[in-house]
């Protein structure tokens, strides 16, 4: 996996019209799909005219759209000075879609998106872990045939999340043992899905791994825009994963196989994890764990995440044991985050899942334990926010089939 969409948009200036223009629909997809244009020309800096050459070409290919007489601004962060307001530049409805697949433990998410990363319609199934991954496979490739149909949009790649880490070169996903799956060649089984005779044959299928799509998402339109080095750790159904942006991209190592932040130890000696190591992230700050420190069951795997919200609202409203089941696994996620941060030295840190919730109740335990465990944090005191995007691995997995267009 190797999303171009990361090119930092203000990189290079240039007289390179094709250039111009694919920058200019980055900062446009950057800011949500709608920006004015004087707030463009600044981001671009290269000259009004130069983006007005690139606007009519965008406006011409129908990916974007101007409008001359805006009545009302409702961009975030937009000047409201006063004068004549700039034009405001759209995504154009006639604007190609791809389609995000989401894929995990116990449900399915399909959705289209459109440049700007705003959805546009999502469809949920319940899926069971099955070892029979030929069904998994159909079952995406008709949710995906019916939504682009339903889009009525050209359709120009099909990104998909795995709970697994992904070759780059293949998409081959390693390890969805989550799934009951061995490995699997992923990336060209779901291609097989739209054959000759239907309208999405030959379409571009993009895999990721779902906590790298995920960190990819919160940097674009969530919590770490604007970072250089964002740290972001995650977890949903079962496990911790990650992601880091360096540089404004998404870091994936030699073989796409990085950021496993699960098994960073944040508890030498303690829990067994399903890696064989002892005191893994993961095995200490997941859902289960919160559940076990609370007292409380940690099977079946269905409904375990939501099981872990209860002990955390139970927290909120002042039970002694859930409390301080929040308080240990914090502190446990604060002693990981510590053995990051000395490794990797973001200047912001994001959590997603279970574990942006276990930071607002309870930042402190956190805060407390990063501090002690990572000499970089006590120099440089790195900001920890929790996740903003409600649904980040699919808007993420869109990231992926999108970035051809931007690159
Ligand atoms: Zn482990």
């Amino acid at each position: 996996m190797t999303p171009e969409l990361s090119t930092p948009v203000a990189s290079t200036t240039g007289n390179d019209p094709a250039n111009n223009a694919t920058r200019l629909l980055t900062a446009l997809h950057r800011r949500d799909g709608a920006a004015t244009r004087a707030e463009l020309t600044a981001q671009l800096d290269c000259g009004r005219s130069a983006v007005s050459y690139a606007l009519s070409d965008l406006v011409e290919r129908g990916l974007v759209v101007v409008d001359e007489h805006p009545q009302a601004f409702a961009v975030p962060g937009a000047a409201s000075g006063r004068g004549r307001p700039s034009h405001l530049v759209t995504v154009a409805p006639t604007s190609p879609v791809v389609i995000a697949v989401h894929l995990r433990v116990d449900t399915l998410d399909v959705g289209a998106f459109e440049l700007g990363g705003r959805m546009l319609r999502i469809e949920r199934e319940a899926v069971e872990p099955s070892p029979d991954v030929e069904m998994t496979m159909r079952r995406i490739g008709r949710l995906v045939r019916m939504i682009a149909e339903e889009a009525q949009r050209p359709c120009i790649g099909v990104g998909v999340s795995l709970p697994s880490p992904v070759r780059a070169t293949d998409g081959y996903a390693l390890a969805p043992r989550h799934m009951n799956w061995p490995g699997v060649a992923a990336r060209d089984l779901i291609a097989a899905q739209f054959g000759d005779a239907t309208a999405l044959a030959g379409i571009p299928v993009h895999v990721g791994n779902d906590a790298n799509l995920a960190a990819l998402a919160e940097y674009v339109h969530g919590a770490g825009r604007d970072a250089r080095n964002m740290l972001f750790v995650t977890t949903e159904h079962v496990g911790i994963g990650g992601g880091l942006i360096s540089g404004g991209r998404l870091f994936t190592g030699a073989s796409g196989y990085a950021m496993e932040v699960g098994h960073t130890t944040a508890n030498p000696g303690g829990e067994l994890c399903r890696c064989g190591a002892r005191g893994c992230l993961e095995a200490e700050a997941d859902s289960r764990a919160l559940l076990r420190a609370a007292g409380r069951p940690d099977a079946p795997a269905t409904g375990l995440e939501y099981r872990a919200r209860v002990v955390l609202a139970d927290a909120a409203s002042g039970d002694p044991a859930a409390r301080n089941a929040a308080d240990t696994v914090a502190a446990r996620v604060g002693s990981g985050l510590a053995v990051l941060v000395n490794l990797l030295d973001p200047d912001r840190i994001v959590l997603g899942g279970l574990l942006a919730r276990v930071l607002k109740l309870t930042p402190e335990s956190l805060a407390a334990a990063l501090h002690e465990g990572s000499f970089l944090e006590r120099a440089v005191a790195v900001p920890v926010v929790p996740a903003q995007l409600s649904a980040p691995t699919l808007v993420g997995a869109a990231e992926l089939a999108l970035a051809p267009l931007l690159a």
